[in-house]
């Protein structure tokens, strides 16, 4: 497997294949599979084609001619072919002449999209590539197969040049060694390496493929599982900081101050959570939540056993305002336990520091010593706090909140920060549901848990799409709307993809902007939209403006205020979209909806309905209907449900930006594998390099498994493992 082609199928195919493929050796050239499969049939009929179809056809030269063009200079060259019942034009152009061995009699492939001319409309191909076939009576043969492979190609290396290098190495091939254990492939019923190889490359029966595709799939789902099982098992080792639970403590008396009783949820994972806290390997888990499920809650009672137990806790957000509004929130919900320090504290009291890098120096610098000396039990900080060089008095534990752009890379970063050589607890939390096979992929080293039911007396929220270039008077009555919330005392949300003033792309515009909906007018922008709105239809209400380029004091100063409700309408970026809490508010209008991601806008509308009042989010877009823009828009509107919509993003997405590598074309350990389509075997793959890795912690009794895990890290640098 590991031989070089050349070889075996010779120089020039071998030359073409590294050049245009990337492809090697034996085993890149084995692991280069058909895309799909051609029914003969599929191949020949020159009957059925129509024009601007991509089609191969095995036919005959009947005649060839040439003459020249009436208007321009040159010739142009013909050749009529034939497949046994009907004939089809081959036209070739100056540059691309008509070649000396496309003679009368001669057999072969021809390869090119079905254009047509004349006013007849009469079907041929242009410069078509082509395979004479009635060279040799093998290749004939080859090409006359029920089934025909047909592989990813390029424009010098047609598919069926793959075809003929890879019937050559089969020629030469030694049974592969199988990475997959025996009592592996028996419990899943998977055919051998060697033989499915054979098949997806050879067989003329498309079950016997299907059955093969799901073998090669096992090897790319194993993998990955097993990188995962030994990252999980690497982390589970290391000691970390136990941190058992304390009676009398800070979580106890938290406990007993909740102005509600937690949900049957929370309880649960509050539960584990106690548990891994007290072990002496680190807790790594995932929280998944919606919107508003309580996550907070849970993370502070599992922050405050850290606290308890005599070490810190650092929540970690991805933005300042997020960090400000969790550190408020935590002091409120504290209250006299958080206040270690100041006068009429409780006893067992800590102290909650904010760390961010806007904060005025002084500040800074205390907050730099509360971590440091330990004061601080709870440090809040944004992500980029783990690049500063803070250091913490005895670090127990790291809360991710809201971690899109957070990979596992980072998170092994963060299992570095504790003293002693232990690493933390880590506990992430998503409010952005995840398709389970994304989280057994991407988020694979961490357990998973989940929050499926909001806390009692929460109102709903509909979604209603504004489709401002059928029905222009809609956003009349979209601000009209405004005004009328506003009247009974509510709050809303208007957010822009863009900040505006003088920046081109804008910090936060949608990640899936440039539907090419737009017509190349740039996005709507918070500055351009908030001076219209206050001298237009919301004159008199109380506007203010949230985006990235402000000030963090700033920012943080209009969040207060909106908080307090002496904002009425806040004009913003997306900055609003991840945990800002705002209950008071009722109304979320986004502009040029569709330039943000189904996932961004399912965020965004959870920032409304959170209080006892029913929230609305109004999607606004003059993107017509029928195009992608508006489907997505569409879905949002009809489901609340936060896991269909997840699922729905990564098939928008196209699973190649899950998978990062995939899709920028670069040669990829997962070529068959999808995260859609082939959840079950993930799943029992994941379970399957669970048992192994338990079992064999080194695999030193499986090495060729070993190895595939390894080729894949290597290959990839397991750069799909951290992108979402
Ligand atoms: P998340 O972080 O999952 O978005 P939060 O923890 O911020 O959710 O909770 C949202 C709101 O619900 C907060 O105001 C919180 O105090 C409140 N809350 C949390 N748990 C409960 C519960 N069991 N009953 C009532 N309210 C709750
Ligand atoms: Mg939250």
């Amino acid at each position: 497997m590991d031989d070089a082609l050349d070889r075996v199928i010779g120089a020039k195919s071998a030359t073409l294949l590294a050049e245009q493929l990337d492809v090697h050796t034996v085993g890149d050239l084995l692991r280069h599979y058909p895309r799909r499969y051609a029914d003969q049939g599929q191949l020949t009929p020159i009957a059925g084609l129509t024009p601007g179809e991509d089609v191969t056809v095995v036919a005959e030269v009947r005649s060839c001619s040439s003459r020249r063009m009436q208007t321009k200079k040159g010739t142009i060259q013909n050749a009529v072919i034939w497949d046994g019942s009907h004939e089809l034009n081959l036209t070739f152009f100056n540059q691309h002449r008509l070649p000396d061995t496309l003679t009368r009699g001669r057999k072969a492939l021809f390869a090119g999209r079905v254009t047509t001319y004349g006013k007849k409309r009469i079907l041929q191909l242009t410069h078509p590539r082509y395979q004479l076939l009635d060279g040799d009576a093998g290749e004939l043969a080859e090409f006359s197969r029920p089934l025909i492979p047909v592989y990813p190609a390029t424009k010098d290396l047609p598919s069926w040049t793959i075809q003929l290098c890879a019937r050559q190495v089969f020629d030469v091939l030694d049974d592969p060694d199988d990475p997959l254990p025996a009592f592996l492939r028996a419990q899943h019923r998977l055919p051998g390496l060697g033989a499915a190889l054979r098949a997806v490359h050879r067989s003329d029966d498309r079950s016997e493929i299907a059955a093969a595709q799901r073998r090669l799939k096992w090897d790319e789902a194993m993998a990955v599982q097993l990188t995962l099982a030994l990252r999980r098992q690497e982390a589970a080792l290391r000691p970390a900081p136990a941190c058992p639970r304390r009676d009398g403590g800070l979580a106890a008396a938290f406990d007993v101050a909740l102005p509600f009783t937690l949900t049957a949820g929370q309880r649960q994972v509050g539960e584990l959570l106690a548990a891994e806290l007290a072990g002496e390997h680190p807790m790594n888990r995932l929280l998944q939540g919606e919107v508003g499920s309580g996550k907070t809650v849970v993370a502070l009672r599992a922050m405050l056993q850290v606290v308890d137990a005599g070490r810190q806790a650092v929540l970690l957000a991805p933005t300042e305002v997020l960090a400000a509004q969790h550190a408020r929130s935590l002091r409120e919900m504290l209250g006299d336990l958080g206040k270690a320090g100041e006068l009429g504290s409780a006893e067992a009291a800590t102290r909650i520091a904010l760390l961010t890098g806007s904060l005025p120096a002084r500040a800074r610098k205390q907050a730099l010593l509360d971590a440091a000396c330990g004061a601080a039990g709870i440090v809040v900080g944004t992500h980029a706090l783990i690049q500063d060089r803070v250091s913490f008095a005895d670090l127990g534990m790291v809360v991710v909140d809201e971690q899109h752009r957070f990979g596992v890379e980072q998170r092994d970063a963060l299992r570095g920060r504790a003293a002693d050589g232990t690493s933390p607890h880590v506990l992430v939390m998503t409010a952005t549901p995840i398709p389970r096979t994304v989280a057994m992929t991407v988020y694979g080293d961490l357990e998973v848990s989940a929050l499926r039911e909001l806390p009692g007396g929460r109102s709903t929220i509909s979604t209603t799409v504004v489709p401002v270039g059928e029905k222009p008077s809609w956003l009349d009555r979209v601000w009209r709307r405004i005004t009328e919330e506003v009247a009974a005392g509510r709050q809303a949300y208007v957010v822009c993809p863009r900040i505006g003033g003088d920046d081109a792309a804008g910090e936060d515009a949608g990640e899936d902007a440039g539907d090419g909906d737009e017509g190349g007018r740039p996005p709507l922008a918070v500055l351009d939209l908030v001076p219209q709105l206050a001298e237009g239809p919301l004159a008199g209400l109380r506007l203010s403006v949230l985006h990235g380029r402000l000030p963090g004091e700033e920012k943080d100063a209009v969040m207060r205020s909106f908080t307090a409700g002496e904002i009425d309408v806040l004009v913003a970026t997306t900055v609003v979209e991840v945990g800002v809490d705002v209950p008071n508010a009722t109304v979320m209008v986004i502009m040029d909806a569709q330039r943000f991601g189904v996932s961004q806008l399912h965020q965004l509308r959870g920032r409304v309905g959170r209080g006892s009042h029913p929230g609305l989010c109004l999607l606004v877009t003059d993107s017509p209907e029928g195009t992608a823009g508006r489907e997505r828009l569409a879905a949002v509107a009809a489901t609340a449900d936060g896991f269909q919509l997840a699922r729905l993003d990564l098939e928008l997405r196209r699973e190649g930006d899950v998978l990062g590598a995939v899709q920028s074309g670069r040669r990829s350990g997962l070529k068959l594998l999808s995260l859609l389509r082939d959840e079950d075997l993930i799943g029992q793959a994941r379970e399957a390099a669970r048992q192994l890795v338990e079992a064999d912690p080194d695999l030193t009794e499986h090495p060729a498994l070993a190895r595939l895990a390894a080729d894949l890290l290597n290959e990839e640098r397991a750069q799909f493992l951290q992108k979402v």
